[in-house]
């Protein structure tokens, strides 16, 4: 069996992509690189806005004319799959396998059904298993957490992903220890409210460390960073950034997701806490860590939102002034309250307040990013950038970053980068010694201040 795995959305979803790949290997499948070497296409699916949805159903289209020509398994999975609307798209579409994002320990039994197999569970044996770490690659994701006890009045994904439940300190050690010894340097701790940890629906569950404490856990792991995404303000504790800075491992990188700065928005989204207790959440972290860099989530449009209610998120992101954000265009979603009960704003109002928030963000990332020339920055190198003779990776603070490849530091690590141009999306740099020279650069590379396209040059953060 030749397989190709396709996957939309969070990093969770990522995570999920590598856990079914690994229970394919371990069944015997080849892992394929492209949808025509393939007789199993899997695709990992998203449903948080209406955009990732689309995308699903037009790789399904061009998967359903494969299909019409040769014999070709399709599955659908993740988000999407667990709803009525992904349903009725797989049914469109002729999909043979459906797995909810609790059923991925389904692939096997999918497979091995001569017939369309759906399964739509959340499975217990889920939050023990420990996929094999990744390999050839410096960067894993850790699931801690799974599923969603909060109910923001916009968002599907406590009903994709159903109710909280956190996974035992003991399997996540254990599977940091496998990525350990992988030769895995930076480990993100995800959930979707990731300082709710061991409080599972209301109850802290017995024997369970606080987020905080399992902070720490990882830490001191020997691993050589920790990042861990995605804070809920409503659970913040201050003991979290405590950790942080008292934890070298441990990056001073924080996504915080705002969604609006106005609290009549905030309290219409159910969010659970005010603007003013958010503010006071960013007071702690920069009390703890005064260079801590801050990204968020915000949502442009949401039913009811004012031009005054607007302008009170403009004025958050300048009184925090963080280096990044995720800026979305609200999106009604089937089977969530807002999409129930609230009228969606005009199209165009929603595009120049989106228009506006990005000026402002590109604004601050600019002036952020332009404060990081001349300072030297701990980057994990990835590999190759998409030109020869360049590294890219990024910072401890998620900055991405491009070097040129230089003598005695032309394969992934971790390496020292003294930053010598930005952009706002971008840093480029060269590798230093640990005494600050520069190191000589290979044949063939150009230093990366020249490099043609540096000013050109947008990659956003990778997705939360
Ligand atoms: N659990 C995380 C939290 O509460 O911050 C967020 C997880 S959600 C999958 C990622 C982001 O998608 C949210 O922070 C929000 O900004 C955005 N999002 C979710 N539902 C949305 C919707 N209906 N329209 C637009 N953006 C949405
Ligand atoms: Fe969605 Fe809110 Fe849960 Fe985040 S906390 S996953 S935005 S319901």
């Amino acid at each position: 069996m030749r397989a190709h795995l396709i996957t939309y959305g969070c990093q969770m979803n990522e995570y999920d992509t590598h856990l079914v790949r690994s229970q394919l290997v371990s069944l015997g499948a080849d892992i394929v690189q492209s949808v025509d070497e393939a007789d199993v296409v899997l695709v990992n699916t998203c449903a948080v806005r209406g955009k990732p949805v689309e995308k699903v159903r037009s790789l399904l289209g061009e998967l359903r004319k494969i299909k019409a020509r040769r014999p070709l398994l399709i599955g659908m999975m993740g988000c999407l799959a667990q709803l009525d609307e992904g349903q009725q798209i797989a049914r469109a579409f002729g999909v043979d396998i459906l797995l909810g994002p609790g059923s991925l320990l389904d692939i096997g039994a999918a497979l091995e059904a001569n017939e369309r197999f759906w399964a739509l569970n959340f499975r217990n044996d889920l939050h023990a298993h420990v996929p094999p770490p990744p390999q050839g690659t410096l960067q894993a994701y850790l699931t801690i957490m799974r599923g969603c006890d909060h109910h923001c009045t916009y968002c599907i994904v406590p009903t994709t992903r159903g109710p909280q439940v956190s996974r035992s300190p003991d399997d996540i050690l254990r599977e940091l220890d496998l990525q350990l010894a992988a030769g895995v340097q930076e480990v993100t701790l995800l959930g979707q409210n990731v300082n709710a940890y061991g409080v599972d629906q209301g109850a802290q569950l017995a024997g369970y460390p606080s987020f905080a404490a399992l902070l720490r856990m990882v830490g001191r792991s020997g691993v050589r960073r920790v990042k861990f995404t995605t804070s809920h303000p409503m659970n913040f504790t201050e003991d979290v950034a405590a950790a942080m800075a008292d934890t070298p491992a441990i990056c001073e990188f924080i996504h915080l997701p705002v969604q609006s700065g106005s609290d009549r928005v905030l309290r219409r989204m159910a969010r659970e806490y005010t603007r003013e207790q958010y503010l006071r959440h960013v007071a702690d972290i920069r009390r703890h860590l005064p260079h801590a860099v801050m990204a968020t989530d915000i949502i442009v449009g949401f039913p009811g939102e004012t031009e005054d209610d607007f302008q009170d998120t403009l004025s958050l992101y300048d009184e925090v002034g963080y280096d990044s954000a995720y800026m979305f265009i609200y999106s009604p979603r089937p089977g969530t309250p807002s999409y129930t009960h609230f009228h969606d704003l005009p199209r165009e109002v929603k595009t120049e307040r989106l228009g506006r928030l990005v000026t402002k963000q590109k604004d601050w990332s600019a002036r952020k990013n332009a404060a990081k020339v001349g300072t030297v920055q701990e980057v994990l190198l990835r590999g190759d950038a998409h030109e020869g003779g360049f590294l890219e990776g990024h910072t401890r603070g998620s900055h991405p970053t491009v070097v040129p490849a230089a003598h005695g530091a032309d394969h992934p690590g971790i390496y020292s980068v003294r930053i010598g141009h930005a952009t706002p999306h971008m840093l480029y740099g060269r590798i230093v010694d640990a005494q600050g020279q520069e190191l000589p650069l290979m044949n063939g590379a150009q230093s990366s201040q020249q490099r043609p396209d540096a000013a050109a040059m947008v990659s956003p953060l990778p997705m939360a």
